[in-house]
């Protein structure tokens, strides 16, 4: 990752929202679609095909990661359950009733990223899910509060850690939101865990995806044998959500959207 912030000038971040906004519709197109007997892979080409049409590039795919042995082979990451984050899309994972399905997406589109994530219910899940969900969903937008002129990238983190403990749950510290931009994932590192008033100051032109990943249990994960899915060490149930934000007038403007999903 690159240590220089990137400033966004006003046409940027409207090609930013124009891409956010296409994840956006993807997720919402998604939504249809899930259901107790898909396979993850289903959704995958449901949401490539999608992209495409809509002049989109699906940004996970062949994403090349440091970490990892090979480039990710899905549009989508789809992580089931006690998967975290960076589940790949399979044939073989075939959602039940009472999943929890953590969907991330990633659109290229003239030049400029969006990504966004989403942890949907498959069928009738328990109140014990539920409410994991709806609070890691409230801790992102406690975060995107905090996206202010003047403060400070720790004030997100810390407003997001402080949702999430307050309800014992905890916060997945080994990977963390990001800048975005002509890059998937550029500076400043955004944590979901942290201190008031540290570091980077927020700036108007700044544009982070603020991405809380919230296990059930406790905070400690583990990659799996495909070397990208990561997992909850108790397997435990674990929920993400995200928005690509951009600071506008010194006020927090969510470029990415969820209305496609919930309206
Ligand atoms: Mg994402
Ligand atoms: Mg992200």
């Amino acid at each position: 990752m690159a240590e220089q912030i990137i400033l966004k000038t006003a046409e940027e971040i409207e090609l930013i929202r124009n891409s956010s906004l296409l994840v956006g519709k993807t997720l919402g197109e998604l939504k249809k679609h899930i259901q107790p007997g898909v396979s993850t892979l289903h959704l995958d080409q449901i949401a490539e095909t999608f992209i495409r049409d809509h002049g989109g590039v699906p940004a996970f795919k062949d994403y090349n990661a440091s970490f990892a042995d090979y480039p990710f082979p899905g549009s989508l990451c789809t992580s089931v359950n006690e998967q975290v984050v960076h589940g790949i899309p399979s044939d073989k994972v075939i959602l039940q009733n009472g999943d929890l399905i953590s969907i991330d997406c990633g659109v290229l589109m003239n030049g400029y990223f969006g990504d966004s994530a989403y942890t949907f219910a498959v069928g009738e899940v328990s109140s014990k899910k539920l409410r994991l969900m709806q609070v890691t969903k409230e801790s992102l937008y406690k975060g995107i509060e905090m996206v202010v002129a003047g403060n400070r990238i720790g004030d997100i983190s810390y407003a997001v850690q402080k949702h999430a403990e307050r309800f014992g749950y905890s916060v997945v510290r080994e990977m963390v939101g990001h800048g975005l931009g002509v890059s998937l994932h550029e500076a400043p590192e955004v944590p979901n865990h942290g201190k008031k008033r540290s570091g980077p100051v927020l700036v108007n032109g700044m544009v982070i995806a603020i991405e809380p990943m919230i296990n059930m249990g406790k905070r400690f994960i583990k990659v799996g044998n495909d070397g990208w899915t990561v997992m909850s060490t108790d397997r435990q149930p674990s929920a993400h959500y995200e928005h690509s934000v951009a600071i506008v007038n010194g006020q927090p403007e969510i470029l990415s959207t969820f209305a496609y999903i919930e309206n």
